[in-house]
């Protein structure tokens, strides 16, 4: 009898696993409980999805923040190599760009969603929208899935439910409630890769976009860590890709809900210029600017809506004419340029971390199959288990990599044709 597999979540991972497994001759149930599937993938990338990142396995290892290790049969067994080829495969051309992130050619996440359902439905896989599975049962050597209105028996379930965050898009940790009830212990849930919000108003900073700065978190008793590229003011803080991968490096520097006891968030405006070459820039505006008030010559230097900022910094009137600045107070304009300084107040909460750190404990989980040590025909794939990495394209490596030895270890488990 044909071999018959529930995947519980139609994201990234549900999808791709059970596209695999279809590939390999088994039947394929796909519950979604929206009425559509992909829904968090089409938001990814901000509408472009970054769909891996160009890298090594090595690589990925580097860029993933919890339990890398448990990640190396999986990453090493399906690579972002292979991602790309396969999505090449299905019609949907990819591009790199800035730090190896991979896109569809098109822009388009919606492509990717499309690409992923079709390769699904042509195989004969069969989707389930609107149904909510509400639990997940071992039944001797089958499962069975408990939807609203019903039950069905499987030889195996796959849940790939996703994590807690952006619960819009359907993901909100259901997977965790079938795993506890399963007897898996859960890593308390928190938002990752989330904005960083400050002290300082900087209402009138929303919407500037800073590309090619260093942003360091620094903490006292601690050693700073530091991301160059591009960061975003909001409203009440700040985000955007180097902020986001700060955010998720921010375990031990903030209390469980996520606020900081103490730390500066320092930007280098000038990354590429040491203070003295800094110096000489800067003697070099003022002397052209000369009879000028200062705020109307550092426009030359960096955005209009971050002078006040920084002369208020540097201690410097921005109505003071460029020919009388000190050498004192270039140097400390100098001083500021490097090290801009803001005070972080909290991280982003649950709702708004692009991924969720925490989840499935994997000590539970067989790291070669992701199948569920403590339940024989029940596995676990993408964001509900408790692994997350930075950003550019790894958090989809890691969905698609998760369900490809899931899908891999069903069908050798049942000896179908590969
Ligand atoms: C705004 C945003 C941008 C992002 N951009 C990127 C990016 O560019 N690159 C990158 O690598 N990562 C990105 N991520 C992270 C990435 O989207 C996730 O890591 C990835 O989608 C996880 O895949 P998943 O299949 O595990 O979970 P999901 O994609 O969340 O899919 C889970 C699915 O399960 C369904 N579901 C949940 N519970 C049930 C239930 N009880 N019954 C039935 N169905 C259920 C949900 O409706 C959902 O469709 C982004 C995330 C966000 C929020």
């Amino acid at each position: 009898m044909a071999v018959k597999v529930a995947v519980i979540g139609a994201g990234a991972a549900g999808l791709f696993a059970a596209a695999q497994l279809l590939r390999r001759g088994i039947s394929v149930d796909i519950y979604e409980r929206n009425d559509r599937v992909g829904k968090k993938l089409s938001i990814t990338g901000k509408g472009r999805c970054n769909l891996t990142n160009k890298c090594t396995p090595a690589q990925v290892f580097e860029n993933v923040v919890t339990n890398p290790k448990f990640l190396f049969s999986a990453i090493n067994s399906f690579t972002p190599d292979d991602t790309i080829e396969y999505f090449e495969r299905l019609g949907v051309p990819t591009k790199e760009e800035r730090g190896r992130r991979v896109f569809p050619q098109s822009d388009r996440a919606a492509d990717v969603v499309k690409a992923l359902e079709k390769d699904v439905t042509s195989r004969g896989g069969n989707i389930r929208l609107n149904t909510r599975v509400l639990a997940v049962n071992r039944l001797g050597a089958k499962a069975e899935a408990i939807y609203e209105g019903g039950s069905e028996r499987y030889d195996c379930v796959v849940v790939a439910t996703g994590g807690a965050s952006y619960k819009g898009t359907g993901s909100t940790g259901d997977g965790y409630s079938f795993a506890k009830a399963l007897g898996n212990k859960i890593i308390t849930p928190r938002a990752a890769l989330v904005p960083i919000y400050l002290k300082e108003d900087v209402t009138s900073l929303a919407g500037l976009s800073l590309k090619n700065v260093t942003a360091t978190i620094s903490s006292p008793g601690r050693a700073d860590i530091s991301m160059f590229g591009e960061m975003l003011f909001m409203h009440r803080g700040v985000s955007g890709p180097i902020i986001l991968s700060l955010s998720s490096l921010c375990a031990g520097r903030v209390n469980e809900r996520g606020e900081f006891s103490s730390a500066s968030l320092l930007i280098d405006l000038k990354p590429a210029l040491d203070e003295e070459k800094l110096d000489r820039r800067i003697v070099r505006d003022l002397s052209e600017g000369h009879t000028k008030a200062i705020k109307n010559v550092l426009p030359a230097l960096m955005p209009k809506s971050l002078i006040p900022f920084v002369l208020k910094q540097a201690g410097i009137s921005p109505e003071r004419r460029a020919c009388d600045v000190t050498a004192r107070e270039r140097e400390s304009l100098v001083a500021t340029v490097k090290r801009l300084n803001f005070t972080p107040s909290h991280l982003g909460g649950i709702d708004e971390g692009i991924i969720t750190s925490g989840g499935v404990d994997v000590k539970q989980i067989d790291p070669r199959d992701c199948k569920d040590k403590l339940a024989d025909n029940i596995y676990f794939i993408g964001e509900v288990l408790d692994v997350d990495a930075l950003t550019g394209g790894y958090n989809l490596q890691i969905a698609f990599s998760t369900a490809y030895i899931c899908a891999r270890g069903i069908a050798e488990r049942y000896n179908s044709a590969q």
